[in-house]
């Protein structure tokens, strides 16, 4: 079958070392069992997280986005957008013209550390704004009057399209003051505390609805949004009567995108059975220690260092590098997503040797190279099947004709077989259904600002 076609397999020319080497990474390997049992408990999380009264809490959120509809190609207009969370932060400008493609520029900057960890949010919100100020100046918009799309990508509670309290913080941002804030009402005060951009922030979206929304303007039957970046996260469209906490009527509404915040799947302890000891020693030397279990599993901020974990007990047990730990090997995140990324290629080979040269290892056996590709293969396969698991049961949920899935984020972008591997996983278990894994790249900052367009379009509406 495809999964055995894709377990990965180790073969050295020393057979003792290769046992010893399978028998530590066989805890990253998903059986039948654990694979089956992985889906049960995320397809119960998800009705609990949908209950009005779950007899345990759930570890998804199953959040309301509030977009009130999916583009339908009449958006006009400029409008700015802000991406905020992963690798980049880049600020956007959207030009929509009904009929035509459309334009966008994009900007990218880099958020310094003391700014994404602090006592503080002001600094944050102050640093946003001086970008987009920056943004406008090089492209002559100062003069113009913009409403601006925030993708947030952060879990938070929505209470409207403009109205995004942060849950928590994840991936390498740790402000603890904002959280129970909301992102939009700090976003405009710094703007405010400047006073000289005409900028109105009119929805706030998290990375997979932008995404969604992006490819939902390229592919009419884009239903799910993901990313696979520097985080993880999916959203999907739920039939309204199957959102059981929602109360009262929703006339003329029949579906709506639901953001799922899987990152924090499992951080009630329903994952526990599949954890190893290396998700374990990954989850303790991160910013936000015992949270987002699902997301630290396998996403672009931690693939990497769970590998550089298996490298430290291969290391330890002597059967990597002679033994020999060297101070690169020692730090924290040395080893990055980007690296697995490089190794999976076609010439891993060669970028395992270069990597490893950075890492303090100039000379290696084949060996050593035959095993650091293996546990990169064993990592990725994980992540791409836990992945997938989620994906299928959506599917199989959804029972759509036909579903693409628009997918953005960094790890997606740049590895190699996570594309085929999924596509290969989801038809394995989700066979009766149809569906497409397509890249929508800058979806989630394009997506926010199509969803400001959307947003202004109802308005004139209204006002008509
Ligand atoms: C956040 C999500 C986001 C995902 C991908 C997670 O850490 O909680 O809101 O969608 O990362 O960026
Ligand atoms: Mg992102």
């Amino acid at each position: 079958t495809n999964s055995n076609f894709h377990s990965p397999r180790l073969i050295l020319e020393d057979k003792r070392k290769e046992e010893s080497v399978n028998q530590i990474v066989s805890a990253l390997v998903l059986t039948p069992e654990l694979i089956k049992q992985i889906q049960d408990t995320f397809e119960s999380e998800m009705e609990l997280g949908l209950m009005q009264n779950p007899p345990k809490a759930s570890s998804l959120q199953m959040e309301n986005t509030f977009i009130p509809e999916l583009p339908n190609g009449k958006e006009d207009g400029d409008f700015l957008a802000l991406d905020l969370g992963g690798t980049n932060f880049r600020v956007i400008l959207i030009r929509l013209k009904p009929g035509h493609q459309a334009e966008s520029y994009v900007q990218y900057y880099t958020v310094p550390e003391f700014i994404r960890i602090g006592d503080h949010g002001e600094p944050l919100f102050d640093f946003l704004a001086e970008c987009i100020h920056d943004f406008m100046k090089k492209n002559d918009l100062l003069e113009k009057h913009l409403p601006l799309g925030f993708c947030f990508s952060f879990p938070m509670v929505q209470k409207a399209l403009d109205i995004g309290v942060l849950v928590t913080w994840t991936k390498s941002f740790n402000i603890p003051s904002v959280v129970g804030e909301d992102a939009v009402k700090m976003l405009n005060d710094a703007l405010e505390r400047r006073g000289d951009l005409q900028v109105n922030v009119v929805a706030v979206v998290n990375d997979t609805t932008g995404t969604l929304i992006k490819g939902a303007s390229l592919y009419p039957d884009c239903a799910i949004g993901l990313i696979l970046g520097t985080g993880c996260n999916a959203c999907y469209l739920e039939k309204v009567e199957r959102i059981k906490k929602w109360d009262g009527e929703h006339p003329g509404i029949d579906e709506v995108i639901v953001d799922i915040e899987w990152g924090a799947f499992g951080d009630n302890g329903v994952l526990d059975f599949m954890k190893t000891e290396f998700d374990k020693i990954v989850d303790n030397n991160s910013l936000l220690v015992s949270s987002f279990t699902f997301e630290k599993l396998f996403a672009g901020k931690y693939l990497g260092e769970l590998v550089r974990q298996i490298l430290l007990c291969l290391i330890d047990d002597k059967l990597l590098f002679r033994g020999k730990l060297s101070n690169m090997m020692m730090t924290h995140n040395a080893f990055t997503a980007e690296h697995v990324s490089e190794i999976e290629s076609q010439d891993g080979d060669l970028k395992a040797r270069e990597i490893l040269e950075t890492l303090g290892y100039p000379s290696v056996t084949d060996d050593d190279i035959a095993i650091l590709r293996h546990l990169c293969a064993v990592t990725s396969v994980r992540g791409a099947r836990i992945v997938s698991i989620c994906l299928a049961s959506l599917l199989n949920r959804m029972k759509k004709e036909f579903v693409t899935v628009a997918i953005d984020g960094s790890l997606y972008n740049k590895h190699p077989k996570f594309h085929q591997l999924m596509t290969d996983f989801i038809a394995e278990m989700a066979p009766e259904r149809k569906f497409k894994l397509m890249l929508a790249e800058d979806g989630s900052g394009k997506g926010a600002g199509l969803v400001a367009a959307i947003a202004e379009r109802l308005k004139a509406q209204k006002h008509k």
